[in-house]
């Protein structure tokens, strides 16, 4: 590297979806996220409200998958966790894999993990932060303590 110094710190907003609590996998997807060497900085479960999750998606309303993916979020408990760490943000989409589990790579938390048989996919374990301004808006709304 070049530039001998390290970049700020960042934080993410990750949510495991209810398919990752219902099969257990919760455990799993925070074992990576720390091997990785991310932090921990707020991890709660929670079932989502109608309102929380429309405004944590509030980009994808008026598109067809909007209704059954708000559906689904507020199906069962998720894992809200802020990861922090260098450059974690693109670091975790990396760890996450593809949207849809079936072309996830090996190695990836979607492509070791997700199932696509028979399932959306919406059901796809995993929610991270797509962007800096993602990540405050996203942190704001799930942890405004924080
Ligand atoms: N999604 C879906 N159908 C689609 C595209 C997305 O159900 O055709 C769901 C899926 O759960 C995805 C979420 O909507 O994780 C948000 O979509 P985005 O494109 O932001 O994917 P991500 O950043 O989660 O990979």
């Amino acid at each position: 590297m070049s530039d001998l110094t390290s970049p700020p710190a960042e934080r993410t907003l990750i949510l495991v979806k209810p398919d990752g609590v219902a099969r257990g996998l919760a455990g799993e997807i925070l074992r990576r996220v720390e091997a990785k060497g991310y932090s921990l900085v707020a991890v709660e479960l929670r079932t989502a409200s109608a309102e929380l999750l429309g405004a944590h998606y509030a980009e994808h309303e008026g598109k067809p998958f909007y209704p059954p993916l708000v559906e689904f979020m507020a199906s069962g408990p998720v894992l809200a966790v802020v990861a922090e760490g260098q450059r974690v943000i693109e670091g975790f989409r990396a760890l996450a894999g593809t949207t849809d589990p079936s072309s996830a790579a090996p190695g990836t938390i979607r492509g070791d993990l997700g199932r696509d048989w028979g399932l959306k996919v919406q059901q796809n374990l995993v929610h991270g932060s797509d962007s800096p301004e993602s990540a405050a808006r996203e942190i704001a709304l799930w942890f405004p303590a924080l």
